[in-house]
Order: structure tokens, then C-alpha cells, then sequence
């Protein structure tokens, strides 16, 4: 028989029940035995979905308080030693103060998990790094999953991805020279979970994913030889990307089973297929763990068929990955309409898709025929759907296929405009757009939203926020100001809400880090602004001061990338629309006076695609993109970008291909690292490197951002060098924001007067 299961999932709760428990504890509100409580309902709420869909296992491990990864630093006692953590007596306070810092203590680094908007915490591997064994939070997660009667897969992050996912501080050459450490604390792991009765764990190995160098590869075979010594059966999971290169490893290495990811890459199930080990489990991943459409459940069965022929009882059905990547249940949404509802599945009807694909290998096609007809009607249906297509875009796109989006000067040019037009100080100081969102201010949206506060308060409302913030900012001394986003819940959602073509849930949140959650649209159809979208804002922002307040926009990447995507065109021609759209936005804002337009673009580099080769193709409509939101701006409009968390190195020459004026880029985590390829590249136009961590309640003092900014002047040219935090303020408060604001300023302003001599001579 064929077997039914996930890779994960979503830990959050449908009503994001963790995220509330976590902030509650931050705040002192709940101690440790509530928020355990909490956090164990949700185990066994999730756990008995599972069990009531019918598959065959529930999943256990992918429980986090924070992380996946974090969670496994502290299952082997490897969490950094600079924290002075007693490894084996961790309590939540301390795990928390790992993720998000103190006024001591530096938060550990966040990046994104493969080509997600989740984020992990990144391992830091020293010399000294020990693995001697941590908490017992998993078995003790496994032996609630048995008490309450569930057969139990577990599923854990392997030693190889985790060594490599990790940053090494000092103190070692190579990753793999831990290793030899590592691969102990595991045996010891996977001897205890077999000791407890599990008799599966569903080790994840995503690097084989990635472009993954000989030494890399070469270290799985015995590594994995050791692993299997003492353990329940391993199913070895790879996902987001095809492991073809790999099928010689795949076939030879002594696991029970290996998952492949067959919703990326469906071309490799034939090729694994052919001299598949006798056996051994192939776990098809066929349901979209990414990805929020309803699976074509007829078209899914031949294939699977055709490997059970091969494969009989060893062929398991699967979320391609994790369902962490997809809301919880489409069953709490209220306001979507039976057509575009009919489209979509979340992670608990996910669940129901791979049950039905299994009930049907398994001979039993007729209990799921109805399933199968429905979901048939429904691919159907949206293939047809009037809704989908919109005449007015598909002409302008024609159009655009002829021509290639620029600004009318070279930056040069355009520099000496603006500088003429703005006569910004050197080191100029700015903020990335939000500002701390009070209670108050997302009161008034959620009430407007209701409909209990009328439209015309409402625009009160959020006017006085934005005067409070441009006073703030007056008040600071800051250069070029923003409004604050009050108005914005989600810097997607609020433009993705005013353009045809996507669509919204009520309840549809995904993890994005920690506690954050985001609510991503869904673009079902043609993307058309129908009207303009911030103008109102910036306008009444721009008369409150002399001073420039930057416009701010989402650029049409990350429009992309944080919204489920439609899957019945390429993404290259839905970031294309996007960007006409935002193109007109632009166009709008230059002519009421905005004189100074921020395209942020967060996830450039998240959307690059896990393997090098496929990077040209999709920098080259990235940019494109970009260009054409800009595009036909005169030389006095300066044009700015914002990117984050993100290392960008390696595609430099196509940022500075986007020709933005201004980049602001997050970079104090790292301690102004991510800043070196800048320097070495010789970036052309002008940066903000980010000087304080917007992630942490910390305020860093002055000196410390001086530091930085001394660092940064040793790579980015005085005159190309502005000063700014990381990212935007809207998950901090007040009396934080001022106070490291006030700090940044004083910082430019010592290092304005340090240099002032020096500028001088230049100017002239
Ligand atoms: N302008 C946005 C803000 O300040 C940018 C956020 C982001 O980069 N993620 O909130
Ligand atoms: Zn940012």
C-alpha cells in the first residue's frame, strides 16, 4: 500500500495562536508553563488534522518556539557559546534571547531559508563549537504524539545542511571540519528516537539542492554510513529544487528512503525511477507545500501510477516540502467568493489532496471520485475564468516586448541634477519608510476595515500619524523624510489590495520569522492598477515640509515573491504587469512633485533561483522589471531602492544594473560585511549601508554606529555614502526609534564635522 504523509507543518496556528503566546511571554504577560501549554494544544491539534485526513504518519520535529533551526542548535547544544547558555538546562528565555538579542547580547544573524520568506537563524561555528547534546524538547514532543496514539515520523534537519546553512566566526577553515562532532550528537539523536519506539525519521538535506561543491558531496556517503548505524529508517528529503546531479548518491547512500520535490522539478521522478534500490521508499512530493492552488488530482495520478508499478508498497505520497510555506486552512476564510475559492488549498486541504491521491493508488479511486471531479471542474473553471484575463494588460504588455525601459541620463548626469535640486549635507540621513505602528493606528485600520469607523475619519486618523512622524523626523534632523506607512498593514498586501488581479484571505498567514507572520495576496489574474494608490499620502506628507519625503512603493519583485504567485504563466511576465503598474504609480508621483521615489525591493535576492545557471534568466526580467517602474523619471527625480537581510555579493552587477540612484541596504547584523563586494565593484551610484539592527529592541549607542560608518567609508566613496538603519521601524516602538534615531543622526552629524575639511576642498 502507498502511503500518505507531509514533510511538515505550519506550527503557527490557524489563528496564529503561537505567535500571540510568544509575544505575550516577551512581554512578561504569560510565563514559560502557559506558553508550553499553548504550544503543546497546537502539537496536538495539528497532529490529530493529520491523523483525521488519514495519513499514515503525523508529523513530529517540525515544532519550533522560534525556528527549525534554532530549535535543532538547541537539541545538540550548539547554540553559541557567547550566550553562556547551560545547554542542557536551556529555558525558553534563553532560546528566545538567542533570537532576538538584548541589550548585551547580539541577536544571532537571520537569512532566508533557501528561496522562502522564511527566515532562520544562522548557526555560528567557531573552533570551539561543541555539539555535546542539548534539551530533550524533541523526544519529549515524540512521547506526546505517542501518548496520545499517533504513529510518529519525525523529522529533522541532517547534519550536512545544517553545517552548511551555519557561518563560521573564526577559528575554522571549512564547515566540515565540524563534522567529526556533529555526526556523534546525531547517532546519539537518532539512537534515542529508535530507543522510543520511532520507527521513521525524515532527515532534511536541502543543500542537495543548491550548486553543491565536491567536498560537500563527498562528505554525505560516510556521514551517512554513520548515521545509520543505530537509527530508525531514515527518509532522506530533499526540495525546492531538482537532485537529478545527485541520482548516483541518491541510489547508493544507506537510507531507507529518499524524498523528491516533484512539484519543482516532475521531470526527475523517470530518471530516479530508472535502477530505484529494490525497496527502498521513494517519496513523491506532488502537492505544492509553496504554493496555494488546488492540485489537478487527474492529471497528479498517471505518474504516480506508473511508479507504483515499479515501486509497489515503497512509493509514499507527499507535500513537495514542507507545508510551513502555506496558510493553515481555507476552511476559516469567510469573505472569498465559491469561484475563487474553489481554486485554492491550504495546508489542511492539502492534506486531503495527497489522502485522496493515495486512496486512489490504493485501489480505491471510487471513494475520491467525487474529489477527483471536483478538483477537475475546478481547473477547469479557472482556466476559463473571465477574471482571469484582462484585455488592456495584454496589449500593453505586447507592447512592451518591443521596447527596453531606461532613465533619459546616465547616473552622472542625474547625480548633479538631484544634488543641485535637493543640496542634500554629505552623509545623508534618512529611514528605510515605516515608523513604529502603535496600537492605535492598526485599531483605526482594523475599524475602518469594519466598517465602525467611517472612511473620512479614517483619513484623519492616519494624517495625524503621518504629521506626529514628519515632526518626529523634523524634530531628529533627519534629511530626506518618509511618511511612516500608517496606512500600510503589509508593504504587499496594501498594494496588492488596489490592484485587479489579486486576491486576499482573512486568516491565510505564514510564518516569515519568529513571531512575524505574513498574509500574502494571491494573483489569480492580469495585474491592473485601476487608479492611483499612494498619491493622496505622499502629497499630504510632502506639504508638511520643505524637505524631501520620499514617495514609497513596493518594487514588482517583491510584489511577486510574497505573494502566491499563479502558476499558469511564467513569473517574468506577472512582474512585468506588476511593474506597468507601479510604472503608472511612479509616473503619478513625479508629476504632483514628489521629487524623491523609493521602489523597495526586499526580495531581489530571495527570488534568485537555487541553482547558478537558472540565475541570468531571472536577473535579467528582475531588472527589467525594476527599469520599467522607473523608466521616463526625469534626472531631477531621484529614484531609491531598498533591499534586506540578504547577501548580495554575487549578483552586484545586476543591482547596479536597476541604476537606482540611491541603494539602502541592510548590513549592521553583519557588521557592515555585506558591504566589502560593494567597495570591490566599485558600486557606481550611491549607498546607505544600514547602522543599527531594526530587528532587536537595542539601541545602539553612538560610537558603535560611528563604527560602522567608519567601516563603510573605508569601501563607499564620502559622497556616495548616506546614513540610515537597516530596514523600516514598524515592529518597534516609540521610545526605541527616537532614541537610536537620535543616535544616527548624532553619528552623521560627528562625522559630517569630522570630514567637513576634507568635503570642502572637493566640493570646490
Ligand atoms: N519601506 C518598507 C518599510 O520601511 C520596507 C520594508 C522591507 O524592506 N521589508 O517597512
Ligand atoms: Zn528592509
Amino acid at each position: 500500500m502507498a502511503k500518505a504523509h507531509i514533510l511538515g507543518f505550519p506550527r503557527i496556528g490557524a489563528q496564529r495562536e503561537l505567535k500571540f503566546a510568544q509575544e505575550a511571554f516577551w512581554r512578561g504577560e504569560i510565563d514559560e508553563i502557559s506558553l508550553q501549554d499553548i504550544g503543546r494544544d497546537l502539537r496536538a491539534r495539528h497532529w490529530a488534522t493529520q491523523k483525521a485526513a488519514g495519513l499514515d504518519y503525523v508529523s513530529v520535529g517540525d515544532f519550533a518556539w522560534y525556528d527549525q533551526v534554532l530549535s535543532t542548535l538547541a537539541l545538540l547544544g550548539a547554540l553559541p557559546r557567547r550566550f553562556g547558555f547551560d545547554d542542557k538546562a536551556l529555558g525558553l528565555a534563553d532560546y528566545y534571547l538567542a533570537a532576538r538579542g538584548d541589550a548585551t547580547h547580539f541577536a544571532m544573524e537571520m537569512t532566508k531559508w533557501f528561496d522562502t520568506n522564511y527566515h532562520y537563524l544562522v548557526p555560528e561555528w567557531t573552533s570551539e563549537t561543541s555539539f555535546a547534546g542539548g534539551v530533550n524538547w524533541l523526544l519529549d514532543e515524540v512521547y506526546e504524539a505517542q501518548a496520545l496514539g499517533y504513529p510518529v515520523k519525525v523529522s529533522l534537519i541532517g547534519p550536512l545542511s545544517l553545517l552548511h546553512l551555519g557561518k563560521i566566526k573564526h577559528g575554522l577553515q571549512h564547515k566540515l571540519e565540524l563534522l567529526h562532532k556533529i555526526l556523534p550528537a546525531y547517532q546519539q539523536i537518532l539512537a534515542a528516537l529508535r530507543k522510543s519506539g520511532v520507527t521513521w525519521v525524515q532527515i532534511d538535506e536541502p543543500i542537495l539542492a543548491l550548486d553543491l561543491d565536491q567536498q560537500w558531496k563527498n562528505a554525505f556517503l560516510p556521514s551517512y554510513r554513520a548515521l545509520s548505524m543505530d537509527a530508525p529508517q531514515l527518509l532522506l528529503a530533499t526540495y525546492f529544487e531538482t537532485v537529478q546531479e545527485h541520482i548516483e548518491l541518491l541510489h547508493t547512500l544507506p537510507v531507507a528512503g529518499v524524498h523528491l520535490d516533484l512539484v519543482r522539478a516532475p521531470q526527475q521522478l523517470a530518471h530516479f525511477l530508472t535502477n530505484w534500490p529494490a525497496g527502498r521508499v521513494l517519496s513523491a512530493g506532488v502537492i505544492d507545500g509553496r504554493n496555494i492552488w488546488r492540485a489537478d488530482l487527474p492529471a497528479l495520478l498517471p505518474p504516480l501510477q506508473t511508479a507504483q508499478r515499479q515501486l509497489g508498497d515503497a512509493l509514499w505520497v507527499a507535500s513537495s516540502c514542507s507545508l510551513l510555506h502555506v496558510p493553515v486552512d481555507l476552511n476559516g476564510e469567510q469573505q472569498l467568493d465559491t469561484e475563487t475559492r474553489s481554486w485554492l488549498a491550504f495546508a489542511t486541504q492539502k492534506l486531503d489532496e495527497i489522502v485522496a491521491l493515495t486512496t486512489a493508488l490504493n485501489g480505491n479511486a471510487d471513494a475520491v471520485a467525487a474529489q477527483f471531479d471536483a478538483a477537475r471542474a475546478a481547473q477547469l473553471g479557472r482556466r476559463n475564468s473571465a477574471r482571469i484575463h484582462n484585455p488592456l494588460v495584454q496589449k500593453r504588455m505586447a507592447e512592451l516586448a518591443l521596447t527596453e525601459p531606461h532613465r533619459r541620463s546616465p547616473f552622472a548626469e542625474r547625480s548633479h541634477c538631484q544634488q543641485k535640486r535637493f543640496a542634500l549635507p554629505v552623509f545623508p540621513t534618512t529611514t528605510i519608510g515605516s515608523f513604529p505602528q502603535t496600537s492605535a493606528i492598526r485599531q483605526a485600520r482594523a475599524a475602518c476595515k469594519r466598517g465602525t469607523m467611517t472612511h473620512l475619519d479614517y483619513l484623519q486618523t492616519m494624517r495625524d500619524e503621518i504629521r506626529v512622524v514628519v515632526e518626529a523626523q523634523l524634530a531628529l534632523d533627519i534629511d530626506v523624510l518618509v511618511h511612516g506607512e500608517p496606512e500600510r498593514n503589509d508593504m504587499v498586501e496594501y498594494f496588492g489590495e488596489q490592484l485587479w488581479g489579486y486576491g486576499f484571505t482573512q486568516h491565510g498567514w505564514v510564518q516569515s520569522y519568529g513571531s512575524r507572520c505574513v498574509k500574502p495576496p494571491f494573483i489569480y489574474g492580469d495585474v491592473y492598477r485601476p487608479e492611483a494608490m499612494t498619491l493622496s499620502w505622499s502629497c499630504f506628507a510632502q506639504s508638511l515640509t520643505d524637505r524631501p519625503v520620499k514617495g514609497m512603493l513596493t518594487g514588482p519583485v517583491t510584489m511577486l515573491q510574497w505573494s502566491f504567485v499563479r502558476d499558469d504563466q511564467p513569473r517574468a511576465t506577472t512582474a512585468l504587469q506588476i511593474a506597468l503598474a507601479l510604472h503608472d504609480e511612479v509616473q503619478d508621483l513625479e508629476q504632483a512633485g514628489i521629487g524623491m521615489i523609493q521602489i523597495d525591493e526586499p526580495a531581489l535576492r530571495e527570488g534568485l533561483p537555487l541553482k547558478a545557471r537558472d540565475w541570468p534568466a531571472y536577473l535579467e526580467w528582475a531588472v527589467r522589471a525594476f527599469k520599467l517602474c522607473a523608466a521616463g523619471v526625469s534626472d531631477e527625480t531621484q529614484i531609491h531602492t531598498h533591499m534586506c537581510y540578504a547577501e548580495f555579493n554575487d549578483i552586484l552587477p545586476w543591482i547596479a544594473a536597476m541604476d537606482a540612484d540611491v541603494i539602502t541596504i541592510e548590513t549592521s547584523r553583519s557588521d557592515m560585511e555585506l558591504l566589502d563586494g560593494f567597495g570591490e565593484f566599485s558600486y557606481p551610484n550611491q549607498i546607505g549601508p544600514g547602522v543599527y539592527d531594526i530587528h532587536s529592541p537595542r539601541v545602539p549607542p553612538v560610537s558603535e554606529m560611528q563604527n560602522l560608518l567608519q567601516k563603510a567609508r573605508k569601501v563607499v566613496p564620502d559622497a556616495q555614502l548616506w546614513v540610515n538603519p537597516d530596514c523600516g521601524l514598524k515592529t518597534r516602538n516609540w521610545p526605541e526609534t527616537m532614541a537610536a534615531l537620535a543616535n544616527m543622526v548624532s553619528a552623521a552629524k560627528l562625522l559630517r564635522a569630522s570630514v567637513q575639511d576634507e568635503m570642502h576642498v572637493d566640493c570646490c
